[in-house]
């Protein structure tokens, strides 16, 4: 039987009577809705999108897959569809109804299903005076962003976000629904900590959370024409800020629209963002030598933990996008010169953005007990993107990007990002080589037959005869 037939025919009526959720195949009405990620520049066509509600609607998918030969491709939002595989044949298994989040403010916990939002976790945190290690994105899915890493804001005191998982909840392509933690499955347990989702699908993760109830954040606005000059102190100043201090130098060229304040909106700006974990005056003093800068705009105050996702401005809507990023083992003043050259005020480039993200602190230590990034040693990472409403345009992005990773090539750390690797590429190009290889074992051993499809495949190891 072909994954067509096997979909099409009464088999699929079964499943439909299994689930809670529901089952979309070509021609279904809904179907187009149900497979759209939130990139809207990514068409993908699986032979059927399966709307699983609970960790048995997840069996019972994979199980259905397993009997007929289908390949399953987890995803929550599809913020980091852009990079995947075609899905023709394959079963595209979404969880974006699977949102569910619980606090313990005793042990300082969140668990969260396998959909949920980071916004769902950071919000009902934060009324306990507690910060989960979220990314710049409310919208972003706690899962693929922890299974791939997760650099955020307190990444410089707190490490990668992977490394704060607890437990994973997970049915294995075998169709057993188990919970990894460091006492039960130790290799999955390992694996989905910063490896991605390449050895199950994921139904919940379980991570620590931190007593940041408030903290001096904000970002400095200068005028794009000072780009060289803000973005070098920026850098002599990431040398001599502490682990409390995560910051990011970008030249960024707003949109004019309606939702941005009419300061900014339609602008390009070079700008530092930072969060300062303390007080008000310590972290005014850590930022002063750039507000000596006189920047134009100054947004840094004493916020709730949970604000922290807005100070990014990412998107809060649905767009087309394309980008990439690249590990960085140091920034010196001809990479400073070479981003501003390419996204500058003289540079005719279609970037929305162009960043520097500062690394180093907890993430450089290896986490005792860590996951599959255990520490970070480039001390800097890079992610350049832009909108991409037409296919022309995003060549022409896609072109910019590759022109910036170039040109930053003698810095390059070797592997890149996991979670910012846009371009089509296998696990062994976004790990160290060590655990891409431990991964190989693990895939062997969970998934010998590629069942799972994940964002950045992991081949499995041959095994000796
Ligand atoms: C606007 C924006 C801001 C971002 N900011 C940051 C940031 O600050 N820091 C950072 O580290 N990254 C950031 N990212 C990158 C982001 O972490 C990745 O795109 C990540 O993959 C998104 O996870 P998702 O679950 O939302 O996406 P999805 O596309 O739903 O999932 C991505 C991949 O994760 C795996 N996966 C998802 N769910 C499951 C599951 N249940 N079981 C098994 N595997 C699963 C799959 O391989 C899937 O293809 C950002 C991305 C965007 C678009």
């Amino acid at each position: 039987m072909t994954t067509s037939e096997a979909i099409a025919g009464r088999e699929l009526e079964t499943l439909r009577a299994a689930l809670t959720g529901a089952v979309f195949t070509p021609g279904d009405h809904g179907y187009d809705q149900a497979r759209q990620a939130w990139n809207l520049a990514v068409d993908e066509r699986p032979a059927a999108v399966v709307m699983a509600e609970s960790d048995a609607d997840v069996a019972h998918a994979v199980w259905f897959a397993r009997w007929h030969g289908i390949r399953v491709a987890p995803q929550g939002t599809g913020h980091g569809s852009v990079p995947l595989e075609p899905l023709e044949g394959a079963m595209l298994l979404r969880t974006v109804r699977m949102r569910g989040a619980r606090i313990d403010p005793i042990t300082r916990t969140a668990r969260a299903e396998a959909g949920a939002l980071w916004q769902d976790v950071t919000l009902p945190a934060g009324r306990h005076g507690l910060a989960a290690l979220a990314g710049s994105s409310p919208n972003v899915g706690v899962t693929g962003y922890t299974l791939g890493g997760g650099i955020g804001w307190l990444a410089r005191r707190y490490g990668l976000a992977a490394n704060s998982v607890t437990a994973a909840e997970l049915v294995t392509p075998d169709g057993r629904l188990l919970t990894a933690n460091a006492d039960h499955e130790p290799d999955l347990f390992w694996a989905v900590r910063g490896g991605g989702g390449s050895v199950g699908v994921v139904t919940a993760l379980q991570m620590r959370l931190y007593p940041v109830r408030e903290l001096y954040a904000g970002a400095l606005f200068f005028p794009i024409q000072r780009a060289a000059q803000v973005l070098h102190a920026w850098r002599a100043w990431t040398d001599e800020v502490p682990d409390e201090v995560t910051s990011v130098g970008r030249i960024l060229r707003l949109p004019p629209l309606p939702q941005l304040p009419e300061a900014i909106a339609g602008r390009d700006f070079v700008v530092v963002e930072a969060a300062c974990l303390g007080d008000e005056s310590a972290g005014a003093e850590l930022i002063a030598p750039l507000r000596r800068l006189a920047p134009e705009l100054d947004t840094f105050a004493m916020i709730p933990a949970p604000a922290l996702q807005q100070l990014h401005m990412d998107p809060g809507e649905p767009v087309p996008g394309q980008g990439d990023g690249a590990f960085l083992t140091d920034v010196p003043a001809a990479a400073i010169d070479a981003v501003v050259a390419l996204a500058g005020p003289d540079a005719d480039t279609p970037l929305a953005s162009v960043e520097i993200r500062h690394l180093g602190g907890a993430l450089a230590r290896s986490a005792p007990g860590g996951g599959a990034q255990p520490s970070i040693d480039a001390k800097y990472l890079m992610f350049a993107g832009g909108l991409t409403p037409t296919s022309n345009v995003a060549a022409a992005v896609r072109a910019h990007v590759q022109a910036v990773k170039d040109s930053l090539a003698p810095w390059h750390a070797g592997y890149d990002y996991y979670n910012f690797e846009e371009t089509p590429a296998d696990a062994s190009a976004v790990l160290p080589p060590a655990s891409y290889r431990r991964l190989q074992k693990i895939k062997a051993t969970y998934d010998p037959d590629q069942m799972i499809i994940s964002t950045h495949p992991v081949w499995p190891a041959r095994r000796r005869t």
